[in-house]
């Protein structure tokens, strides 16, 4: 018995190194042999913040696992929930019982560092030695089953893997909270890597998001005459960059600067957490913080805010790659003065540099017959965390200049003034028009213009979900028919949001469905539905709201079908939350509870007093 299963061990043993030997037939692993002879040229994704799995550790490279023996990872943070209740109880207690801060700030100090101890590189910028990245020194093809979903479910590339093959698809991962220059250097190479595993000499690279800035340093740095580095350009095929922050974005610019909304009470009572929930649960958080008084709040907040800054995000070069060129030299004399800090200032210094210089890389690809692309999205207020929030385009996240290399634009909700002409910053041919149609963009003002596409009301987080945005990327990577926005009706330069992840699925659910109890009529609407849904995914230019429309058909028509339940009603109105929230701020300003009485009291006595006529005194 043992011999015929040592036997069958090893026939299996045999077989697996076959399959093996298949995959990598005459020593390499792809399609074209490794010899770089077929027409596909080998894509790599530079994914964007947090999507890569970056996993918590003992500091001696044992990964650390739950309570339910699960790997931890540690983006952005990880909470170890009953430390930290331990770490704030009693002060939290005591400052409730006192009004007073009785060491909350202290203790939340405590907390950020349990939070992020893992995301905190030390002085000299380099990473954690609690973390361990996960990453891919292999084309998608060679991934495990998770590995792939993982990728997969960061950036849908599908399509582009079954087109090129997913032996010519790369996905390079990097800490998000790593060090900026080490993931530079290893990203070149990176690149070595895929040519010599695939047999091409050139690479297309795929910058997403926080991507971008890493771009700006491979650019930068290997440029041939920075301190031995190579040049990566003769390298490159196409760059593809997708909604990338070229030049930060200014919420980062603002968390560096402390010039924060909240920090302003009036805001914070008012304002801020509609921006960020559904008003019924802001307006419950507006009132239960009345628990405590303002004063309390403002200064646990203040000091909150600088220790994030101060011992977790300052040490990190690929946070700073995110501070846009404008914000930088205040940021960083606040933060980088220290003679401690001399390796990181010098770091992000160079960091800088290459921000500086990114228009002037990005034309350089131009002189090596490189095509650069760019997809952008726009006409999406950026979340109202820093007081740059409301001053201009952006696609929730990144500010449009950033992403549009320098486009001009109006405000979201605003549109350029009356009479403004296209600029032609960069576009000379006189009969392209590069106004978006509801007047918001002048992309000729983009370092770009014939080649950068804009999709108007999409946010930057749902960017992956829009599979228009998804197949203009996989054709320009893997084919060369689309040179420019003019190349083909189906990708204009201007174009709308959509998010078709759920509408996918729901079509899916419809396709499978038992239809055989349907009367005539609920089964011709459910097929007139499922028929505008197939027509409006294979179509890819949306129509304003087209999208919700067909899927508002689709769950209509399944609902009366008895398929599905009916959507219930949206978010609960904020009614008694708001009337509650609203009329305290109104009548006691951003006060706490407690100190209502002596509100009223001062009230009272100025009553008594008649009230003061400033104006008519003097
Ligand atoms: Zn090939
Ligand atoms: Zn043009």
């Amino acid at each position: 018995m043992k011999k015929i299963i040592s036997v069958l061990l090893a026939i299996s043993f045999v077989f697996s190194i076959c399959s093996v030997a298949a995959v990598a037939a005459d020593g390499t692993k792809t399609h074209c042999g490794g010899e770089g002879n077929c027409n596909t040229v080998p894509s790599i994704v530079i994914h964007g913040i947090g999507q890569s799995n970056v996993y918590l550790t003992d500091g001696n490279g044992n990964r650390v696992l739950d309570k339910d023996g699960k790997e931890i990872t540690c983006f952005p943070m990880y909470a170890d929930v009953g430390a930290i209740v331990r770490t704030v109880l009693f002060p939290v207690l005591f400052t409730l019982l006192f009004q007073k801060n009785m060491g909350l700030s202290k203790a939340l100090k405590k907390v950020v560092y349990q939070l992020f101890y893992m995301n905190i590189c030390d002085s000299q910028g380099k990473d954690s030695k609690y973390c361990e990245l996960e990453e891919y020194p292999k084309s998608v093809a060679a991934c495990t089953p998770e590995e792939k979903a993982t990728i997969y479910r960061n950036i849908p590339l599908e399509k582009y893997g079954e087109i090129a093959g997913e032996d010519h698809l790369y996905y390079f991962a990097y800490n998000s909270f790593g060090n900026n220059l080490d993931i530079v250097d290893r990203l070149y190479r990176y690149i070595e890597m895929v040519k010599e595993e695939t047999g091409h000499d050139k690479v297309n690279i795929v910058p997403i998001s926080l991507g971008g800035a890493i771009s700006n340093g491979l650019l930068e740095y290997y440029n041939g005459t920075y301190e031995g580095r190579p040049d990566v350009y003769p390298s490159i095929n196409k760059v593809v960059y997708i909604v990338p922050a070229l030049d930060g974005s200014s919420i980062i610019g603002d968390v560096f600067n402390l010039d924060l909304t909240f920090l302003n009470l009036d805001y914070l009572y008012n304002g801020f957490l509609e921006g960020l929930m559904d008003e019924n649960t802001a307006r419950w958080i507006e009132v239960a913080l009345r628990i405590l008084p303002d004063d309390v709040i403002e200064e646990v907040l203040n000091d909150t805010c600088y220790n994030l800054v101060n011992d977790v995000i300052r040490y990190c070069t690929n946070m700073w790659a995110l501070c846009p060129s404008a914000d930088y030299p205040g940021a960083a004399e606040k933060w980088l003065s220290d003679p401690e800090m001399a390796e990181i200032k010098r770091q992000t210094d160079m960091f800088y540099k290459a921000q500086l210089n990114s228009d002037a890389n990005i034309k350089r690809l131009a002189e090596f017959g490189i095509k650069a692309f760019n997809i952008v999205d726009y006409d999406f207020p950026i979340y109202n965390v820093g007081n740059s929030w409301n001053k201009e385009n952006a696609d929730g996240v990144i500010d449009l200049d950033s992403t549009s290399m320098g486009a001009i634009s109006a405000n979201c909700g605003e549109t350029l003034p009356e009479g403004y002409q296209q600029a032609n910053t960069y576009c000379s041919n006189p009969d392209h028009n590069h106004i978006s149609p509801d007047r918001v963009v002048d992309a000729s003002t983009g370092l770009l213009p014939d080649t950068t596409f804009y999709f108007d009301n999409q946010g930057h987080e749902s960017t992956a979900r829009n599979d228009i945005i998804l197949t203009l990327a996989t054709n320009i990577l893997a084919y060369d028919d689309i040179e420019n926005v003019y190349s083909d009706p189906n990708f204009p330069q201007f174009n709308q949001a959509r998010d078709t992840r759920g509408l996918k699925n729901l079509l899916k659910e419809a396709k499978e469905a038992d239809k055989s109890g349907l009367t005539a009529e609920q089964a011709q609407e459910l097929e007139k539905a499922i028929a505008d849904t197939e027509a409006l995914l294979a179509s890819t230019v949306e129509k304003e709201g087209e999208t919700k429309k067909v899927e508002k058909e689709l769950k209509d028509a399944l609902a009366n079908a008895g398929l599905r339940k009916a959507d219930k009603d949206k978010e609960k109105e904020a009614g008694l939350s708001k009337k509650l929230s609203l009329g305290m701020l109104d009548k006691f300003g951003t006060n706490g509870l407690s100190e209502y009485p002596i509100v009223l009291v001062t009230k009272l006595f100025s009553l008594i007093k008649g009230q003061p006529k400033a104006d008519k005194a003097a």
